[in-house]
């Protein structure tokens, strides 16, 4: 069979290779930053409690170095997939830079800036002849790309405050052989694309075979010229053009994050293929890890790819299947095949992973609804191959290195947590509230006065203002910039008495607010209900373990400090802006425990937040180093 080439014009037809695909989140009801994703997903599995810590109390797990040699490896296989050797010489300088939409996606519907076309092609005699100076071109290419793919890796992890660990225990040199194993990996599939007697060349030669979906290569997506690599009409299949025809999709090396996944039609999961292969008609989706593929992990690692399988068929239609998928440990040997699921498989992983999306992310369960119960152990040897005993015979191994069997009730061991009533400092003492009992939300009864509305908004929202007035107390009664209340009794107006439920107090300037969003609600204040402004505490103070960093100015774009603390109860962030950033931050690490006293309760993303302003002091009680 010859594979004649479709000539695509549009991304918007059926029926096409799609390995990027959005919604219209308009018409969405999903959360896009409650997505469920793969690495969800076999954290559940791997242990309910686990997930619910990670995702739900957000306690992020510290990034060790390990993470750069990822990072690295996969940018420069990239980059050196998008070169060409009928474009750049071996030694040549890095000539690609991909032109960026404003969210950071590349620009495919402007061709004017694309750097491809206004490369001058390589002169025939000196591009590769064979697949033996291909593949000496080729880790040239990554030699080129290497360094600064590695100081880049290098900036990112010293630049996240979470970090753990030295750049120094990342091996630039075991990063490198990982890359050209990546390299050779890939060139194999060139090589079996010359050799194949399925690719119609001829059609890719007449230019008329780009797909919607272009693998990166400089060029815009439409571009109808022939290849700079092609050769005569009627000649075999060259080792140049074997290198054009056989590169997959990848995620553009110069995209920001997040701008290149695939969402299903449904709005509620989302991933991101390394590589899409299909230069032979069908379809193969690879992941690259920068690992030997030995242990646990490696179960996980199935699967993900079987979702990304299944992923693929609900953003086509579910009429197109893929042929193939594989994992590529570019520690250890050859790719690890995945069994791709059946079309019956995938149907009931569309039911089971929505009832997960509906359970943990379409709402907010609590601990008890995320037991602690860890899946057992899995053993895999280098390569991601079973080992003869498929689990650890301790059934609780998982929890023996697990980030939160500090305090986790599952790990059955001692707790090391903070639990204090009172701190002296200052000459004073400071009342403590336990971090799960941090009051973030209050009523309140008044008079209304200075009204502003009720308007309607188009998202269902109500514009509302007025003053509250209760004696001589008084706050300020607004919607919330995140978005306002959608519960508004109709009969709100001038001097009418009203109840405010759930709403979010702040002080500014000795002023009290209370902001409303879609979890308040203003009603008519009934016969004998009480619910006074004066009883409205703003201020709190706490200590807590500084579990992870979250934010650490940088004097550019970053101009907060946020950690993440824990107690014995539970979990808070606090944050400062600016000013308010104590001089103690600096000295402040993970593990320390530390007070914010007198901060001001907030709320963030359903948690609760202390932040720092005027008056908030911050002391360290137990420095970790
Ligand atoms: S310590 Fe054990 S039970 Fe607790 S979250 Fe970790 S793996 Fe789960």
């Amino acid at each position: 069979m010859r594979i004649q080439a479709i000539e695509i014009k549009s991304h918007e037809g059926k029926g096409l290779s799609m390995p990027v695909s959005t919604i219209d989140q308009k018409v969405s009801s999903v959360d896009p930053y409650r997505r469920l994703s793969a690495s969800q997903v076999i954290a559940y599995r791997n242990c309910p409690r686990y997930w619910y810590y990670g995702w739900e109390r957000r306690l992020k797990t510290p990034l060790p170095p390990q993470i750069i040699r990822g990072n690295a490896a996969e940018a420069c296989i990239c980059r050196v997939m998008r070169d060409s050797p009928s474009l750049h010489l071996a030694e040549d300088e890095d000539a690609m830079s991909t032109p960026l939409n404003k969210d950071g996606a590349p620009e495919w519907d402007d061709p004017s800036n694309w750097p491809g076309p206004r490369i001058e092609p390589v002169e025939k005699p000196l591009r590769p002849s064979d697949m033996d100076s291909l593949r000496i071109w080729a880790h040239a290419r990554a030699q080129v790309h290497f360094q600064r793919c590695w100081d880049e890796a290098c900036d990112d992890w010293a630049a996240n405050p979470n970090r753990k660990g030295t750049v120094e225990d990342a091996d630039p040199d075991q990063c490198l052989s990982m890359v050209l194993r990546g390299i050779d990996l890939h060139l194999q599939e060139v090589e079996e694309c010359l050799n194949s007697e399925d690719v119609d060349v001829d059609a890719w030669r007449s230019g008329k075979s780009r797909p919607a979906w272009p693998a990166p290569d400089g060029f815009p997506r439409d571009w109808s010229s022939p290849s700079h690599a092609a050769y005569d009409i009627g000649s075999d299949m060259h080792v140049v053009e074997a290198w054009e025809i056989a590169r997959p999709w990848f995620v553009d090396p110069d995209a920001a994050s997040f701008t290149q996944t695939s969402t299903h039609p449904g709005g509620w999961f989302q991933g991101e293929y390394d590589l899409v292969y299909r230069w032979d008609g069908a379809t193969r989706i690879i992941d690259i890890k920068a690992s030997v593929g030995r242990g646990d992990r490696s179960h996980g690692y199935l699967d993900q790819l079987r979702m990304y399988g299944w992923l693929w068929w609900a953003t086509h239609e579910r009429k197109e299947t893929v042929t193939g998928l594989a994992i590529w440990y570019l520690g250890a040997g050859d790719p690890k095949d995945v069994v791709m699921p059946a079309v019956e498989e995938m149907e009931s992983m569309d039911r089971d992973l929505f009832e997960l999306y509906s359970k943990i992310r379409g709402s907010n369960p609590s601990i008890e609804e995320c037991p602690a119960e860890p899946a057992p152990l899995r053993r895999f040897k280098d390569g991601g191959v079973p080992d003869g005993q498929s689990v650890e015979s301790d059934t609780r191994a998982r929890c023996n290195r697990c980030e939160y069997a500090g305090f986790c009730e599952g790990s059955n061991q001692e707790p090391n947590l903070i639990q204090m009533e009172t701190i002296q400092r200052f000459g004073h003492t400071w009342d403590i509230t336990p971090l799960q009992a941090i009051r973030t939300r209050f009523s309140a009864i008044g008079d209304v006065s200075r009204l502003t509305g009720p308007d309607l908004n188009e998202d269902e929202t109500v514009d509302v203002r007025f003053t509250m007035v209760d004696g001589w107390d008084r706050a300020t009664v607004r919607p919330h910039r995140m978005g306002g209340p959608k519960r508004v009794t109709r009969s709100i107006k001038e001097g009418s008495r009203v109840r405010v439920d759930n709403a979010m107090p702040s002080l500014w300037k000795g002023q009290l607010n209370l902001d409303l969003d879609s979890l308040s609600s203003i009603s008519p204040a009934e016969e004998g209900d009480e619910a006074s402004i004066v009883d409205i505490e703003t201020r709190v103070s706490v200590v807590g373990r500084v579990w992870s960093i979250d934010a650490y100015p940088d004097g550019a774009s970053v101009s907060r400090w946020a950690i993440t603390l824990v107690d014995a109860s539970g979990s808070a962030s606090a944050v400062a802006f600016k000013q308010f950033i104590p001089t103690a931050a600096a000295s402040i690490s993970r593990g320390d425990v530390i007070g914010v006293l007198n901060g001001e309760v907030g709320e963030w993303a359903g948690r609760p937040q202390i932040k720092m302003g005027p008056g908030t002091r911050v002391v360290v009680i137990d420095d970790e180093a």
